[in-house]
């Protein structure tokens, strides 16, 4: 395959924009390269604009669940369009999505609407320290909760691919308030509590981890959660911008069966436009301006485009388990076939693997948090990646991001995933 006109429009937007991209993970960095430049893309394949053909296992990152360019989204974003594109009024299609969220997600009563999943996470922490009236936050290593001050502490993902977990312009005094725990490891958890009485406000967590690649919570960690926070005063916000409306129709809460007070959204919930939110009781969303004190706004928030991408996404999953389940053994197919084509090369490796997030790591030890996480070999995972690049397989170019499902491939594009792995695997 050749990259030619991508590499001339990398070199055009770097004179630009930083780095030439708008954000961090689609560079090449930790790959090496120069990145892709999608032309357009249509159910489970980007078409680049040097003319070649990939199978997409990023799928913007988690949002097109059900294939790029799904029919019913495009129609409702276009047929939007045509009435006005925003108001900054209120809009009848904002409480129907609402309304829809609130019915499929448990234990929630009301949600808000924002822009992305960075501004539901940094929204959702101002509302339990404005509900708690306590400042401290736990968050874990290797989660990642989007770019806010708050969480660029060990974040995962791109921070951690680009070697700063911390980055310079959060102050002292933000930082401070982050307490850093283990992913899976509620002893630490509780330590943490113990030597900081009455002073946190929330635990914040992917309760399936994709950030560090996928990792599931060990059996009983979640629920120790819950009970720690019960016990201690303290909101367990789940972060469900990447596993909401993916894992199950109800997210995380509804797939093990532990509530949250306050959850949050983004990625799937807007169907490929910009936006995120979050939700939790009655109780705790009624101190939200304009109800209660704690102030959270936004121009283009409940944006109708944005609205109707989400609508129709939401539509397009709600009472479909056969569709989370279609996923699921779709993600199981790769995941044998994968082993498999590894193993007969002898290359270690790890996999994790839940509903439709899939990864492989570089490293025989089991992937329960950063540390362990962090073990996989970079060198190979960058020959993984160019090698399945050659074969026309895009995945994340990183070694910590997760594979995104889509329902829209087939088992035949499946197949050539594997047959793509056996090749490369040669090479590795
Ligand atoms: C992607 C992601 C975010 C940030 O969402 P943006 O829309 O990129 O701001 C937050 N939390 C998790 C778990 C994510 O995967």
């Amino acid at each position: 395959m050749k990259y030619t006109r991508s590499s001339a429009l990398f070199a055009a937007a770097q004179e630009v924009i930083p780095g030439g991209v708008n954000s961090p993970v689609r560079a090449f960095k930790a790959v090496g390269g120069d990145p892709i430049f999608v032309k357009e893309a249509k159910g489970a394949y980007l078409y680049d604009e040097d003319g070649n053909t990939l199978i997409d296992y990023i799928n913007s990152w988690g949002p097109m669940i059900l294939g790029h360019a799904y029919p019913p989204v495009v129609n409702a974003v276009v047929e939007k369009a045509q009435k006005g594109t925003s108001f900054g009024m209120p809009t009848a299609i904002e409480t129907e999505i609402a309304a829809l969220a609130t019915k499929m997600v448990p234990n929630i009563d009301k949600i808000r609407f924002v822009n992305s999943g960075t501004e539901a996470c940094m929204s959702a922490v101002r509302l339990a320290r404005g509900y708690t009236q306590k400042d401290k936050i736990i968050k874990f290593a290797g989660c990642y909760h989007g770019h806010s001050d708050s969480f660029l502490i060990q974040a995962g993902s791109g921070a951690v691919t680009f070697g700063s977990p911390n980055s310079p312009g959060v102050t002292q005094g933000t930082a401070q308030d982050t307490l850093l725990a283990r992913y899976n490891d509620l002893a630490h958890v509780q330590e943490i509590i113990a030597s900081n009485t009455d002073q946190i406000a929330c635990i914040i967590i992917e309760p399936v981890a994709g950030n560090m690649g996928c990792i599931p919570p060990a059996p009983g960690f979640l629920e120790g959660l819950r009970t720690l926070c019960d016990t201690h005063g303290i909101l367990l916000i789940f972060d469900e911008v990447m596993t909401g409306f993916r894992l199950a129709a109800g997210g995380v809460q509804q797939l093990v069966g532990v509530n949250a007070d306050i959850v949050t959204f983004g990625k799937v919930i807007g169907g490929g436009l910009p936006v995120g939110a979050f939700a939790a009781r009655a109780e705790i969303m009624n101190h939200l301006a304009p109800l209660g004190p704690v102030y959270q706004a936004g121009t283009l928030s409940g944006n109708p485009l944005a609205m109707a991408a989400g609508l129709a996404m939401l539509q397009a999953l709600d009472g479909e388990p056969a569709i989370f389940q279609r996923l699921a053994d779709k993600t199981a197919y790769l995941h044998e076939g994968i082993a498999a084509a590894l193993n007969a090369k002898n290359v270690v490796h790890t996999i994790n693997r839940i509903g439709s997030m899939i990864s492989v790591h570089f490293h025989q030890n089991p992937v329960v948090d950063f540390e362990t996480a962090a073990l996989g070999n970079n060198d190979t995972f960058k020959k993984f990646f160019h090698g399945m690049l050659a074969e026309g397989i895009y995945i994340a170019p990183s070694a910590f991001e997760t594979w995104f499902i889509t329902d829209a491939l087939t088992y035949e594009d499946l197949d050539t995933t594997i047959q793509a792995v056996a090749t490369v695997a040669a090479s590795l």
